[in-house]
């Protein structure tokens, strides 16, 4: 394990449309700034993790509490990364200020959230005015970018003239989880799970939540299932992370991936013709985000783990996976 992420806040100036945690002005959830001191204070003392990640909602409206975390994760020897929808852009001025407090906490990277979806509330002369001002500062950037069909996110990169250049962008398919599950299922980079030889699970990653769980990746499916790993509240990092790497589930996930447990749920008659699909965590989506299919996979994977019929899943004590969805 190398990185923890927190998402520190629910709340944020706008409202995508493709939101995968529903988020908004008027969000409540939140991690007190305690927690958050914690999670920061024990990532620090692991020799195993060496960043730590802030995103939100959008986590610069806590901005005292996430540079103040920035600065004490990075004197202590870790990376940073803060992502943000770059609402901050507003001018030259209040662009490098914001940059300037960025600067001196040690922020390792920003990622910027820019696509068609948060383009309609930050335009894109506000991201440009960012990594104009970022020119005085040399922080590393990034850009995140959500895309479907007739959004692919192209027309964008060329708005950004020569600003966009150096800086790398990195596209990636709405996943139909929170506000995006209302996007046109057609709109949406969709394939049938037959066909997908490279069913397993792509990475771990632990994620403090402001949901109140702790979760093993941050894929945007994730908080639509029961994959959770305890509460953040009671749940250390170190904790955290011996859950994560004893659960029979999420190893056998990734070791051995979902093709044989999409045959065995298609056997019982929990999923029937074609199943759709963004990409693995999609289907796990769809599995474990189920209650009455996430009972049966669980059985299921827990009989093969224990007939040895998978032999690489012989990890330790069974535990930490809660089916509460
Ligand atoms: S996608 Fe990001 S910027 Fe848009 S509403 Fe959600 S948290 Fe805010
Ligand atoms: S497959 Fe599931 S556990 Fe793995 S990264 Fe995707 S959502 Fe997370």
């Amino acid at each position: 394990m190398t990185g923890v992420a927190i998402a520190v806040d629910s709340r944020c100036p706008i409202r995508c449309e493709h939101c995968y945690f529903s988020c908004g002005p008027k969000s409540q959830d939140r991690l007190s700034d305690d927690a958050v001191a914690r999670i920061v204070d024990e990532c620090i003392t692991r020799d195993d993790i060496d960043s730590v990640s802030f995103t939100g909602g959008e986590a610069l409206l806590r901005k005292p509490l996430v540079l103040s975390m920035i600065a004490k994760a990075t004197s202590g020897g870790l990376h940073t990364t803060l992502v943000t929808n770059g609402f901050w852009g507003v001018s030259d001025r209040l662009a490098k200020t914001y940059l300037a407090d960025m600067k001196s906490s040690g922020l390792s990277r920003l990622t910027i959230s820019y696509d068609y979806f948060h383009q309609k509330y930050v335009a894109s002369r506000k991201i440009i005015t960012i990594l104009a001002a970022n020119r005085e500062f040399g922080i590393p950037c990034s850009i995140n970018m959500a895309v479907t069909k007739s959004e692919d996110g192209l027309n964008l990169i060329k708005e950004l003239d020569e600003m966009g250049f150096n800086v790398p962008v990195t596209r990636f398919p709405v996943v139909p989880v929170g506000q995006a599950s209302s996007l046109p299922g057609n709109e949406l980079f969709r394939h049938s799970a037959e066909d997908d030889k490279s069913l397993r699970c792509p990475s771990f990653e632990l994620l403090y939540h402001f949901d109140g769980k702790v979760y093993p990746c941050c894929s945007p499916a994730i908080a639509s299932t029961c994959l959770s790993l305890g509460s953040v509240d009671s749940l250390s990092v170190d904790e955290a992370e011996r859950r994560l790497t004893h659960n029979q589930v999420l190893a056998y996930i990734q070791r051995v991936g979902f093709r044989d447990l999409l045959m065995e749920c298609r056997r019982e008659g929990l999923v029937t013709g074609d199943v759709q699909i963004v990409n693995s965590c999609d289907l796990c989506r769809m599995i474990f985000g189920d209650e009455d299919i996430a009972r049966f996979a669980i059985c299921y994977i827990r009989e093969q783990v224990q007939s040895g019929d998978s032999a690489p899943i012989g990890v330790g004590r069974q535990n930490g996976f809660s089916c509460d969805a």
